[in-house]
Order: C-alpha cells, then sequence, then structure tokens
C-alpha cells in the first residue's frame, strides 16, 4: 500500500505517516535486507518521545500526539516495508558471519530539514531471520540506558544517534545481566545511518565485490555527496571516513566516555556513534577501565578506542581493496593519529578554558592535566566542573590560588604532579589579557557541564522506575542533560 492510498482514518492524520519516507536502503534490493514484521505487543506505554527532534523532520512537537508514536513507533502502523538489515562483523577480534538485525529493523528513511537522510532503526521490535537464539526484545532498562547515553553525548559534542522514542511493551524478559524477570521495550533510533562496516565485510566474506561497488555508490551519494563527482572518489571517501572515526573517538575520550562494544557490526560507515550497550562514562581517568563485564581482556577499554577504531578501519579496507587501491587505502588511514590527535588535543584545551593554545604549551598541559587526573584519581568529570566551578581571577596571582577553595583536588605541597599543573596553567593565564578572564571562564563552564551520567547516576533514575515506576528523575535527569546543567 503506497501512503496515498492510506485509508482516511484517524491514522491519517497521523503526522508520522504522512512524511515522505526515501526508499534509499530498500532501492538496493533484497541482497542487502529482509522484509520483517515487528513483534505485537501486549501493552504501549510512551516513556520518552524525543520532541527536541521533531523539527528535523519538519513537525511542530505540539502537533504530534502520544497516540502517534505510538501508532508509529509501537505499532508500527505504516505503509513501507520493515527491513532486517544483512551485516556481519568482527566481534572481540573474531570473525562472525552469524550476525545482522536480531531485534530491530529500519522502520523508514526520511530527509530531514537539514538535507540529511535520516533513519528510522528500531531495537527491541521482535524477532528476525538474524535473531538466533534471541528473543528480539529490549529490556526497559537497556532502552532507559541508550536514550540517556544519546542525550549526554549529543550535548557533550559527541556526534551521535539520538532515540526518538521509547516505549514499554509489557513482556517479562529473562537476562543474565538484570534482575529477571524484567521488563521490556521498544526504542527506535534516528540515525545517520544503520549501514556498518560489517555491511561491507559481509560482501566480503560472500564474494559479493558488485554488491561492494553498489553500496559503496550508495554510501558516497547519501552521506558523502561532496564527493560524489570526483574523480578519485573512492579514495577520497575512506579517507574522509578514517577522519571521521578518528574525530568521533577524540570527541569519546574527552567525554570521558567508553562505548564498551566496539565490534565492527558497531561500527557506522557515516563515523557517526551509536549502539550503547553496556557503555560507562568514566569515573575516573583509568586507561584500563573496561565498562562491559563481558570483555575479560580489556579489549575495549577507555585507551585501547583510538587504537580499536583504527583497527578496525584497517579490517575494513579488506571489502574495501576490490573497489580502491590499496596504496590509496594505506595513505587514509595514515592520517589517522595526527587527525585523533590534533581533535583531542582540541576538545581537552576547551576543556580547560581555551579556544586556542599555541604549541609547545598545548602539548604540555594536555599531558600534565593527563598525569595530574591519572596520579590524583580525582573525578574525571569532577575535576573540570570545579574548573569551571570556582573559576577566578584571582587565579592569574599566584599558582596556589587555582583550585583551592575545592576540596577534589590535593593540597598545595601534596603533590608536586598537582603543583606543576599549577604553576603551568598560572604562566598560562598570565599569558591571556585580564580581559580575556571572562571568555575562558565562560569555555569552562560551556564544556564541563554538572551532569554526568556516571552508573551511580542511572542506577539512581533506575531504581524510583523499578521500585515505585516513578519516572519523574528520569525525566528531571534528560532536562538537566539537555540543557547542559
Ligand atoms: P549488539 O551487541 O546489540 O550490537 O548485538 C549483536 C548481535 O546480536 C546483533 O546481531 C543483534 O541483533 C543480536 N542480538 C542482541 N540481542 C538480541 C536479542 N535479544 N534477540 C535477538 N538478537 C539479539
Ligand atoms: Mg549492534
Amino acid at each position: 500500500m503506497t501512503l496515498a492510498e492510506t485509508p482516511n482514518t484517524e491514522d491519517s492524520l497521523n503526522p508520522f505517516l504522512t512524511l515522505n519516507y526515501e526508499a534509499a536502503l530498500a532501492s538496493l534490493g533484497d541482497d542487502y535486507y529482509d522484509e520483517v514484521k515487528a513483534a505485537e505487543f501486549p501493552q504501549h506505554i510512551l516513556r520518552w518521545r524525543n520532541d527536541s527532534l521533531l523539527p528535523k523532520l519538519g513537525l511542530n512537537p505540539q502537533v504530534v500526539k502520544d497516540e502517534d508514536f505510538i501508532n508509529t513507533f509501537g505499532k508500527f502502523q505504516g505503509s513501507q516495508p520493515c527491513l532486517a538489515l544483512r551485516y556481519h562483523g568482527y566481534q572481540f577480534g573474531e570473525y562472525n558471519p552469524q550476525l545482522g538485525d536480531g531485534r530491530g529493523f529500519l522502520y523508514g528513511q526520511i530527509r530531514g530539514t537539514d538535507g540529511e537522510l535520516y533513519d528510522f532503526g528500531t531495537k527491541g521490535s521482535g524477532r528476525t531471520p538474524y535473531s538466533r537464539g534471541g528473543d528480539g526484545m529490549l529490556t526497559l532498562k537497556g532502552g532507559v540506558r541508550e536514550v540517556l547515553a544519546a542525550e549526554a553525548l549529543h550535548q557533550l559534542g559527541v556526534r551521535t544517534s539520538r532515540c526518538l522514542s521509547m516505549m514499554e511493551t509489557g513482556l517479562s524478559l529473562w537476562r543474565g545481566d538484570e534482575p529477571s524477570p524484567t521488563r521490556s521495550s521498544v526504542m527506535v533510533r534516528m540515525s545517520s545511518s544503520h549501514i556498518r562496516f560489517g555491511t561491507f565485510e559481509r560482501l566480503y566474506f560472500l564474494q559479493r565485490p558488485d554488491l561492494i561497488q553498489k553500496l559503496l555508490d550508495h554510501v558516497i551519494e547519501h552521506y558523502y555527496p561532496h564527493l560524489a563527482h570526483e574523480p578519485d572518489k573512492y579514495a577520497l571517501f575512506y579517507a574522509e571516513l578514517v577522519q571521521r572515526v578518528a574525530k568521533l573517538v577524540a570527541q569519546w575520550m574527552a567525554a570521558g566516555f567508553c562505548h564498551a562494544v566496539l565490534n565492527t557490526d558497531n561500527m557506522s560507515i557515516t563515523g557517526e556513534s551509536f549502539d550503547y550497550g553496556p557503555y560507562a562514562f568514566i569515573p575516573t581517568y583509568d586507561p584500563y577501565f573496561t565498562a562491559a563485564y563481558f570483555d575479560y581482556y580489556k579489549r575495549y577499554c577507555y585507551a585501547h578506542q583510538p587504537g580499536i577504531c583504527q583497527l578496525n578501519l584497517e579490517m575494513l579496507q579488506q571489502p574495501l581493496k576490490a573497489i580502491i587501491p590499496q596504496t590509496a587505502l594505506e595513505a587514509g588511514l595514515a592520517q589517522f593519529s595526527d587527525y585523533y590527535s590534533a581533535e583531542y588535543q582540541t576538545l581537552m584545551l576547551k576543556k580547560l578554558g581555551f579556544e586556542q593554545l599555541s604549541f609547545p604549551e598545548a602539548d604540555e598541559l594536555l599531558s600534565l592535566t593527563i598525569k595530574v587526573l591519572q596520579d590524583s584519581q580525582v573525578g574525571y568529570h569532577q575535576f573540570f566542573y570545579e574548573m569551571a566551578r570556582t573559576f577566578s581571577v584571582k587565579w592569574r596571582d599566584e599558582p596556589g590560588c587555582i583550585l583551592n577553595s575545592s576540596d577534589c583536588v590535593p593540597a598545595s605541597g601534596a603533590s608536586a604532579i598537582f603543583d606543576n599543573w599549577c604553576i603551568l596553567y598560572h604562566k598560562i593565564l598570565n599569558n591571556f589579557d585580564p580581559d580575556d578572564m571572562g571568555r575562558i571562564a565562560q569555555t569552562l563552564a560551556h564544556y564541563n557541564p554538572q551532569t554526568v551520567l556516571l552508573r551511580p547516576v542511572i542506577e539512581s533514575i533506575w531504581e524510583p522506575i523499578a521500585q515505585e515506576d516513578n519516572w519523574q528523575p528520569f525525566y528531571e535527569l534528560i532536562k538537566k542533560l539537555q540543557s547542559r546543567d
């Protein structure tokens, strides 16, 4: 049934159903997906609607009813086929050809008011040919955690998918990592694409260079359109992907974020961050902090993330070399470290109050800051927030004034590393005019919000939901995250 044929019932007034869906991926043909049907749920209780995304769809939040969300993203009314995407991937270093959308599908694609193409992808919408032994469902806590991760990262300036909606679906699920039975949810993610590195890896495994070529042309047309008419567009695509991924991982590192499952099926071909399972924000600067309890060898620990992303990009060369010369792929990847370091330094300097700082002070300040964070084991986010909270023009007077009204850092004389950091920060402040202090204070405040999505914070909002079905703390937390409070 096409949209024009949609019956003139209440539903035809549903603004989500009258959006102009583009069958971009569907037009590639069924080598890339399977048509599936959504599960029917006993309940649809809308727990989260992300009104801040609606203007991007050309919709006014005030005219979109809760019922519209439920009918579209819980009951999956609508005319376009739901597509479970096929992909493989390297999981913890091992190739797995048994993947694919096992609990989700692509509901539809929409051109945003910004001209970009967006996917509505589900999570927890039922079984598909790729569910293997799984139930195709998402726990309510899993849904809550992904909503929060995406909002928090977005506000911290990380290029990320967002959640458009999340509803409770009334099933009891059994999980090894949650007290069970546990409640169920279905979530809809709005992302730039669900095409993953693993989508290409599958086609290499199947020895289908023709399908790799077709998919690559599709990716360039929709996600790298400025390259579409370049004679060496394929090499330029890979070089830009390297840059986008290097920037993304720098954003995670500066935000103190550990994704936890950096398998190649969780790496987007657009360089956007997505799929938040057992992630965590680091409590303190610990390079080996590991978020997933099943990551026994700390493969995806905090400090390994840049190297792992680089490795994943290198593995992507295998399918791409059917189309792109090896020398071009190598030249592209050779830029990764420079892109990463430059972006990480820029972002960390902003957290330290500086929009720009000249070399070599920038290098010196960054490495000394990391030493302080690692040596003192002060809260990673607390350290920067305290800088923002207590910053004063008096910090120019003498190093001992810096952070001296904060009890989260070592007292003067107690740590040589911290004292040296104060001396350096003091020296740098004195390279600026007194008039610049206001701008530094603003930069500190802008990049270091008070509310951080540490695990105890998530647990503190989950408890009222689990114990009393009280969602107020969840909404208040999102409001704080969204206002960078
Ligand atoms: P993830 O760890 O969420 O990236 O998922 C890895 C693979 O396992 C993907 O193919 C998922 O679709 C699949 N999967 C994860 N959880 C389930 C589930 N409850 N039921 C079916 N498939 C699942
Ligand atoms: Mg995944």
